[in-house]
């Protein structure tokens, strides 16, 4: 028997975190400070976007997106079905009617082709959210085509998507805005955390001022302390020192995370593309080359090999594993009963859903881990053919 134990995500904090900590602890400035400001800027110019803006979450920067563009009652949002609930919840926020489309089968990406289906049926899209898939960016010329036609804004889920590229851009610079994740099993954390980035001037102060209760000057811009006027209805959605400490301190290290994920996926794949009941999303797509968040094997919608009994065996042998997502989103009980979407609607999602596994691929993993995970891999399938 073995005795690794690997889970799926962890998080890898280290002396420069906590020394980075411990120096915003021993000053009085948490909010407002420099090095959310430092931040910013070095993500904005990693991502290669004018602006990047610091926010609490990635959800609250799906948020804004939306609602600095005034999207609310009467408008609609395309939302792939295989998503964090996040993405569809940023629309239902602001009042508007999020509209699933399925997803691709080579990819698990937004279908391009059922999104233009949708959306001239419905008449009223103002935006499309695409999520590149557990970091493999979407058909960004198909969409922007069709956001182009529509009229509509593009609002990037990059949630896992850190460093993907498409062509010679960046996942986050390809639409309107892009938003990021730092919880703590992304490709970096800042403990809880989020980014948007945008080239856009106006939307960027729009969401600066949304992010801030909706004032109309910020801290910096006050001639006078404590005297402002508020011409918006904004909400507190900022990050704060400590958070931007721990972003910056991860930020110096992502070279490092990112090519131990490279790595790891590569080590990995190469092993399980030899078994034929399993369906890997290939990591190099076209224009597309994905960040590598996790490695995510579907099995056959036939359901002759069943997750649980996977899932079940990798776990015994240490090997910890994720889902996602666990519910096509219309499917949710949320969706569900709101906007009465039923079984079937979406067979792509609804297979993903049932029959992938994320198996990890992060820079928590050992030498000779990722050879491990993907031997114990081929075995659980060969156990369940029997
Ligand atoms: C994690 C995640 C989110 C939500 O991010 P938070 O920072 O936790 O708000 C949104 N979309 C996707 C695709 C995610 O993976």
């Amino acid at each position: 028997m073995s005795s690794r134990s690997i889970p799926f995500g962890k998080p890898l904090l280290g002396d420069e975190e906590r020394d980075a900590v411990a120096r915003v602890l021993e000053g009085t400035m948490l909010v407002h400070g420099e090095l959310t400001k430092a931040f910013e800027k070095a993500f904005a110019e990693r991502a290669g976007s004018r602006h990047a803006i610091a926010l609490s979450s990635c959800t609250a920067a799906l948020h804004l997106s939306l609602r600095a563009c005034d999207i609310g009652a009467g408008d609609a949002v395309i939302v792939p079905a295989m998503t964090h609930v996040a993405t569809a919840h940023s629309a239902e926020y602001c009042g508007a009617r999020p509209l699933f489309v399925d997803v691709a089968p080579e990819s698990g990406n937004l279908d391009a082709a059922a999104a233009v289906h949708t959306a001239d049926k419905a008449g009223n899209v103002r935006a499309i959210l695409p999520v590149h898939y557990l970091g493999l960016p979407c058909d960004m010329d198909a969409l922007g085509a069709i956001a182009a036609r529509l009229g509509a804004m593009i609002v990037e889920d990059c949630a896992l998507a850190i460093d993907a590229t498409y062509g010679d851009r960046k996942a986050g610079t390809l639409g309107d805005t892009g938003c990021f994740s730092f919880y703590p099993v992304k490709h970096m954390t800042s403990i809880e955390g989020g980014m948007l980035t945008t080239d856009d001037d106006e939307l960027a102060a729009r969401v600066k001022k949304l992010r801030a209760f909706g004032y109309d000057r910020s801290l910096g811009e006050r001639s006078e302390p404590g005297v402002y006027d508020i011409d918006a209805l904004g909400l507190n959605f900022r990050m704060n020192e400590v958070e931007a400490a721990v972003g910056l301190a991860q930020f110096c290290k992502l070279d490092d995370f990112q090519a131990a994920r490279t790595r790891n996926f590569e080590a990995m794949a190469t092993e399980l593309r030899e078994i034929d009941e399993l369906t890997i999303f290939e990591p190099k797509q076209g224009k597309a080359q994905s960040s590598h968040y996790c490695l995510n094997v579907v099995l056959p919608a036939d359901g002759r090999i069943v997750r649980r009994d996977v899932v079940a065996y990798l776990k015994g042998v240490g090997v910890g594993s994720s889902v996602h997502y666990p519910v096509a989103l219309p499917l949710s009980r949320y969706y569900r009963d709101k906007y009465g979407y039923k079984p079937g609607e979406f067979p792509i999602a609804e297979w993903l859903a049932a029959q992938t596994i994320s198996l990890p691929v992060g820079p928590h993993l050992e030498a000779g881990d990722p050879e491990y995970i993907a031997e114990e891999m081929k075995k659980a399938v060969l156990t369940a053919r029997r």
